[in-house]
Formats: C-alpha cells, structure tokens, sequence
C-alpha cells in the first residue's frame, strides 16, 4: 500500500468533478492521492466522517497592517483567527505605516509576514510614483497584485495612503497603464472622490454622530461612478481590473452593462450580503465600514449578481481598528476610522448560503477560493487534485456557527459588534495548511508555518461566469 503523512478518511470530497466519496493522501504538503476508502496508510489519521473536504478560502482582502499598529492585531493573531475561518491563504492589503509601495518594502513585509503567519499569505502592493522600474520590481518581488484607491488618503494618514490613493482620474489612468505592462491584476477601491466630497457637503448640516449620516454621505452613486470611469479607462488601459467590495444595486448594474468590455472582475463581503443598514443602527461606529452597508434592495441585488456571474468573488475585508479608536471617532461618522473584522464569518457565511440554497457548494467553494485562484494566478490552489497545495478545511454543513465576542479568535473581538449574534448554519471544523492543522477547534501550527505565496509564471484560464 502507498503511504502518506496524512491520511483524511470517510469525507465527502469536493473536487473539479463535483462530490466525490474518496480519502484524501497528503504527503510533504501536497495533495498526493485521491484514494478509495480504505486505502493507503499514514503517519497521520484524519476523519472526517459526516464532513465535507473543500479547497481553503483563499481570502484576496486582508488588512492586519503590520508591522505597524499592533494594537489593532497582529500577523500572529489575524493569521490564526483566519485559520479558525477556514482561511488557509489571505493576500494583505498594502495600508501599513509606511505604505507598501516599493520593492524593499515589500521585501520588508514579506519577512515580518513570513516569521509570524499561520496560514500562508500574498501581499499587494501600491503602484507607488508609477515609474516602470519601481512598479516592474515590486511584481518581480512576488506580490500577487496591486491596490489603488479612488479616494484621497483620510485626513493625517498620508504616509499610509501614499502611492496608493490616485484621486485624480489622469493618476487613475496611469495606474491602470503601468500596472498593465507587468501583467498582475489590479484591484481598485472605486468611490468618487468628488462626489464623496459633494457628499460631505450636504450631511455637513446633519448630526454627524448619527450613523445615518455616514450612509447619506457616501450614497450608491459615489461607487456606481467611479465603477463606470474605472472600467471606461480600462477599455484603453488593458489591465486585469478587479473592484473591490461592491455595495450597491447601481454598480451591479453598471458592472452588468460593462460586461465584456475588458478583463475585469468583482467582489462583495459578507456585510454586504448579510447585513442591511438597519444592523449598522445597531452597531453604530462599530460598522462604519467605507464602502457603507446599504438597504435590503442593494443586497437582494448582490445576490442576484452572484447568481449571474457578475460577482465571482466573496471576500472578508477584515479591517480592525481598536476599540479605542473606533470610540473615539464616533462623534463624527463620517471621519470615524472605517472597518470591521471578518476573518471567522466569510466561510460561515457561505456554508450558510448552501444550507438556505442560495449557492451551490460548488459555488460557494469557487466564490472563496477557486476563483481566486484563477484571477491571481496561483495554479497549485482552489481546487482538490493531485498535485495542488494541500491546503484545506474540512466542514459541517449540518453545525452551526454563533459569533459572539468570546467565540472569536481575532483581536478585534472587541469591535466585531456587526455579526454579534449572528448564527450561521455550516461550520469549520478543521483547516489543513500545507498538510498540517492549524485549527481543529482549537488553534495548532505555528508562528511561520505560512508561505509566501506567489502568481505562477504562465497566466491561467479565467474564471468563468457562475451559472444561475
Ligand atoms: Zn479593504
């Protein structure tokens, strides 16, 4: 008989086929086999009887922000509450103190991550002054894509926005192009900075302790036009465009219309999928996250937008500010720091779409990983074959996940008040990265464990539209 590290016996398999009644063998961090029960042996027995073996999220929109500001969390902390997610891969935003927006400081980040994660992780890069050289050496330095905003840096936080924030379309454009010429995507967090400043023109009156005023500062329209420029200039630029965290009814449909326009793509978050503006009452400064959780309509239209294909990516944008901070902005609505924590809702949530038959597993599964894994380029993962990474998560369908301040395990427990409460039918039992558990109810593995993770060299299939 063959034998392995590892051996994950009695679960139902998901792979490129569909579901599939195999144990899986793992051996020096691979896939190694797709076994009839019974067979192999093993140093390691895993099993998984009455649960479901998926690829691990792969989740393309993570900020820990470090090595700055650790009272907001830690590479150490974030990466194991990402593992207690079911999240074996995150690609971290490049918003640090500097700006990641050079090849050294990627070099800087990438050791800093390399020595505390647990899970493995890909970086983002800002486009930085846009010259070919820098651009060019910070993809030769491994990132698996850039990041620019639309919006001007937030008032004091220059160093952190610099090279990043290209509030002027003519910077946008030229982002677009530079970026192109290197092959790597680049995702975009698109509001208007004009009409945002137009925004905050007309709540100026308003009580801007209210949260409310957040919501009427930064209406549908702010993201819906930035969309719609961003993906004009792309019919020109030829990037491999991605739109960040769309919110709204109005950008589905702007994102519908440009369909087959250019090479673009699009995610959403679990807020938005799963939380109204009534929740964000609730939470106050908790849930002031920019974009805004908007009404039931623009998340009933998200839905359908995953149904049709239009969105082919869910992604947490865990973002944590200390509670500290949160407070000390809540005064003024629209300046309060932006964010909130996901890392342990993104694949519960998800499960939890498949128990309410709103996805199939399949495609929940391409939403979370596989998909990422076409668009960023990384062909050992997303998917269960001989071969690929052996980075998984073993599931419930039929367990329930309560969030609640004590049962995270992300530092900013303390600002998660948005899905306080929440249950979610479907649960992460296990999470396998590079062969080895990370979490099995309690966190395992080690600070370090994770890799780097890097595009592959020849571009990939794309993903294709998700039918209905
Ligand atoms: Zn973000």
């Amino acid at each position: 008989m063959d034998s392995f590290d590892t051996i994950i016996r009695n679960g139902a398999v998901l792979t490129p086929e569909g579901l599939q009644s195999l144990d899986l063998g793992l051996s020096g961090g691979k896939i190694a086999a797709l076994l009839p029960r019974g067979e192999g042996v093993a140093a390691q027995t895993i099993d998984a009887s009455g649960q479901h073996v998926l690829p691990g999220a792969i989740d393309i929109h993570f900020h820990i922000r470090a090595p700055a500001y650790p009272e907001r969390g830690t590479v150490e902390s974030e990466t194991r509450a990402a593992a207690a997610g079911g999240i074996t891969t995150l690609f971290e935003m490049p918003i640090s103190k500097p700006c990641c927006n050079t090849a050294e400081r990627v070099e800087t980040r990438r050791a800093h991550f390399a020595e505390h994660a647990f899970i493995n992780f890909g970086l983002y890069a800002a486009p930085g002054d846009l010259t070919d050289a820098s651009v060019g050496a910070m993809a030769a330095a491994g990132i698996v894509a850039y990041k620019i905003f639309t919006t001007p840096a937030p008032e004091g936080r220059d160093d952190e926005f610099f090279g990043l924030s290209f509030p002027d379309e003519a910077d946008q454009l030229r982002a677009l192009k530079a970026i192109a010429k290197t092959g790597l995507p680049v995702v975009v967090h698109a509001e208007s900075a004009q009409l945002l400043a137009l925004g905050e023109v007309e709540v100026a009156e308003l009580d801007l302790s209210n949260i409310d005023t957040h919501l009427a500062s930064r209406p549908a329209i702010c993201e819906a036009v930035a969309v719609a420029k961003l993906l004009t200039m792309n019919m020109e630029a030829g990037a491999r465009l991605h739109i960040a965290h769309v919110t709204s009814a109005l950008t589905v449909e702007v994102l519908r219309r440009f369909a087959g326009s250019s090479d673009f793509s699009a995610e959403t978050c679990p807020h938005y999928l799963w939380r109204t503006h009534e929740d964000v009452r609730q939470a106050g400064v908790f849930a002031k996250i920019n974009p805004p959780v908007r009404l039931q309509s623009d998340q009933d239209a998200l839905w359908q937008a995953i149904a049709d294909g239009i969105i082919t990516h869910v992604t947490t944008d865990h973002a944590a500010f200390s509670h500290a901070e949160k407070l000390a902005g809540a005064g003024n609505m629209v300046t309060a720091p932006p964010g909130s924590p996901g890392s342990e809702v993104l694949v519960p949530a998800m499960l939890d779409a498949v128990a309410r038959g709103r996805v199939s597993l399949a495609q929940a599964v391409a939403l979370l990983s596989g998909n990422a894994a076409k668009r960023f380029n990384l062909p050992n993962k997303g998917r269960i074959a001989v071969g690929a990474d052996a980075d998984l998560m073993l599931v419930d369908l039929a367990g329930t996940t309560s969030i609640e301040r004590d049962t995270l395990q992300t530092f900013a427990r303390d600002v998660a008040q948005l899905y306080y409460g929440a249950r979610f039918t479907g649960r992460v039992m296990r999470t396998i990265v590079g062969g080895a558990s990370v979490y099995d109810g309690t966190i395992g593995g080690q600070p370090g464990w994770g890799r780097y993770t890097s595009p592959g060299s020849a571009p990939l299939a794309q993903p294709s539209r998700l039918s209905a």
